[in-house]
């Protein structure tokens, strides 16, 4: 078993996720919120996958998170396939190490076989809940004698291990966040280490390995503050170094109830699929719940450099849908022109003539937040398939036939030059502002809002202009 010696350890933060789903927001933000703390220090940020319990399909979403993280840029130093000294990095893999300090409790007779049924707890929880007890464990295991535990284990009774918890102490430790954290044992009572089906329990592997594996900084949501003490006996009993704890407010939905996988909150897959772009999700996060002094778009070094746990709120932070779609707009803004044309998509390529691609992007980045968007102005740019509005319709009857004629004799004479078709326009028909700009746009995209006017009628070209002018 490893021993350690108290020295100042290197920063190290982890993301310690349940391959049981795909990821969502809310578990983004706890893996971004440790990475951006490991990076502003320097120091190492650990991917480890917690895949003991029985579910299936781990496999296949440890795969989906690793690939999520990756496309966010939340590349981890230490993990599965970056490697690292404490590896393997599935649980699922580390039994035997689990099986050596569950012997060593054993040994020392700080974790004990217990052979209650469920029933038989679910009846004593009940029971301690009515008369206004915690529901702890009423310890009927504790005393058993050696022959009795042989009887029933050469029964094969099935038994649990519980890790005893000595009564009447208390658990105090500095959250990184909430402050000073006062528990009693008397509330927490002897806890479940091993299943009856052989596999550790979530807080038993899960505070092992942030010991084994030099943990230094725990940042988990607040759901898991309550298993903080547990995990703390448990290291202590070990001898084991305790990492410090951070537990941040969770993430809810407008119904105030948590986001989770179940409540339908939009998977990071799903968001990446409609065109949200990693520096959006990223900013959008690292603002909930925790505040910059600057509102412009960041970088991811930029977010981690700024990025302070005494700005964390302890309130549950709201998500908001118009707040992401703000920075997925700043990010659509930022995105270098490469990058944005790429990820317009296929359909777009299709569209646009290469030649006008440059044009195309810098007339429409403003007007889109997604690649859909793009699409629809490439449609209405380079097809004849003109879908005209109604608002849009209404502006053109205003401006009736003679506003049209002038504008086609414009068209033939300037070419697609806007500001002199728009010039010709206003001199000739003694029309500006909206009467001159909104049947024109109208007519010309079939819409009265969009993109400039004057970088779009080049793309659109005289000939297609000329049939639109044509009322
Ligand atoms: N596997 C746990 C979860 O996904 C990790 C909790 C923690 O970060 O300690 O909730």
């Amino acid at each position: 078993m490893a021993s350690f010696t108290m020295t100042a350890r290197p920063f190290k933060t982890r993301f310690a996720p349940s391959p049981t789903g795909l990821l969502h927001l809310g578990n983004i933000r706890t893996a971004l919120f440790n990475f951006l703390l490991a990076r502003q220090a320097q120091g190492t940020f650990l991917l480890r996958l917690e895949d003991t319990d029985a579910l299936r399909g781990h496999e296949k979403y440890a795969r989906a998170l690793e690939q999520d993280l990756r496309w966010l840029g939340l590349a981890w130093n230490e993990g599965p396939e970056a490697g690292g000294q404490h590896g393997p990095y599935a649980q699922s893999e580390r039994g035997s190490i689990y099986k050596e300090y569950f012997a060593a409790l054993e040994s020392r007779g700080l974790a004990y076989p217990c052979f209650c049924s469920e029933h038989e707890l679910a009846i004593a929880r009940k029971t301690a809940l009515a008369a206004h007890r915690p529901p702890r464990y009423s310890g009927k295991c504790r005393a058993l004698l050696p022959q009795e535990v042989q009887a029933r284990f050469a029964r094969a009774e099935p038994a649990t291990l519980r890790f005893r918890v000595e009564e009447g102490k208390t658990v105090e430790f500095e959250d990184k966040v909430r402050g000073w954290q006062v528990f009693s044992t008397d509330d927490i009572g002897d806890y479940v280490i091993r299943r009856s089906d052989g596999t550790p329990a979530f807080f038993f592997c899960n505070a092992i390995d942030d010991a084994l594996m030099e943990v230094t900084l725990v940042v988990r949501g607040e759901d898991h503050l309550t298993n903080t003490p547990r995990q703390i006996l448990l290291l202590q009993a070990l001898g084991l170094p305790l990492p410090d704890y951070a537990h941040i407010a969770l993430v809810v939905g407008a119904d105030g109830a948590p986001l989770s996988k179940r409540s339908g909150s939009k998977s990071v897959q799903e968001l990446r699929a409609s065109g949200f772009l990693p520096l959006a999700i990223n900013n959008y996060l690292a603002r909930l719940g925790h505040t910059y002094d600057a509102n412009a778009l960041m970088s991811l070094n930029a977010l981690a450099e700024n990025f302070g746990l005494s700005r964390l709120g302890r309130a549950p932070a709201r998500y908001d849908e118009t707040q992401l779609m703000h920075w997925q707009h700043e990010a659509v803004l930022h995105l270098p022109s490469e990058s944005l044309w790429t990820w317009m998509g296929e359909a777009v390529h299709t569209l646009v003539p290469m030649e006008k691609r440059e044009e195309f992007t810098a007339a429409v980045r403003a007007n889109i937040s997604f690649p859909a968007d793009a699409l629809r102005w490439a449609q209405i740019v380079f097809t004849d398939q003109l879908v005209v509005s109604h608002a849009a319709r209404e502006a053109m009857t205003t401006a009736g036939q003679e506003f049209f004629a002038t504008a086609r004799q414009a068209l033939e004479k300037h070419g697609a030059d806007f500001k002199a078709v728009s010039e010709t326009l206003r001199q000739t028909r003694a029309v500006s502002g909206k009467a001159l700009f909104q049947p024109l746009r109208a007519a010309l995209m079939g819409e009265l809002d969009g993109p400039e006017m004057a970088k779009l009628l080049p793309l659109i070209g005289v000939e297609r202009a000329r049939k639109r002018l044509s009322i």
